[in-house]
């Protein structure tokens, strides 16, 4: 895919991990998945070192307007939450179902799959609990 980056107009390089290749945008850092590779790379350890970008220029390349599109498919991109805890804005393809992850967000995306630790699950449980028999 020798594509611009739809948000900055760097390049996008392919970058290989765990043999799953997505592209990165050598200026604003920001990382397109195509289908599932970004469910797939959140499951391999150590995938969180594709995402060197700086978060707060992330942030500010989050904010674009306008309609972007795909630079696989060229379909319009929307634009989806995932709230849990971090909440992130990224860019989907409902076409071809890539996705893209500004600088900072795969980290966040990756830590809001992270198993939570059963103890904390339970004493959650169990807080809930008490309070309504108390
Ligand atoms: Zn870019
Ligand atoms: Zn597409």
């Amino acid at each position: 895919m020798k594509r611009a980056c739809f948000k900055c107009r760097g390049r996008l390089e392919p970058i290989t991990y765990g043999g799953v290749e997505v592209n990165r945008c050598d200026h604003c850092a920001g990382i397109w998945f195509d289908s599932l590779e970004a469910d797939l790379l959140k499951n391999i350890q150590g995938s969180e070192s594709l995402d060197i970008g700086d978060p707060e220029t992330g942030q500010q390349y989050d904010q674009t307007p306008g309609n972007l599109s795909c630079p696989r498919c060229n379909h319009r991109l929307i634009r989806m939450v995932d709230i849990d805890e971090h909440s992130i804005w990224y860019e989907k393809c409902p076409r071809c179902q890539g996705v893209w992850l500004d600088a900072g967000e795969f980290k966040k995306f990756k830590a809001n799959f992270q198993p939570k630790s059963l103890g904390q699950f339970a004493r959650k449980i169990l807080g809930h609990k008490a309070r309504d028999s108390g």
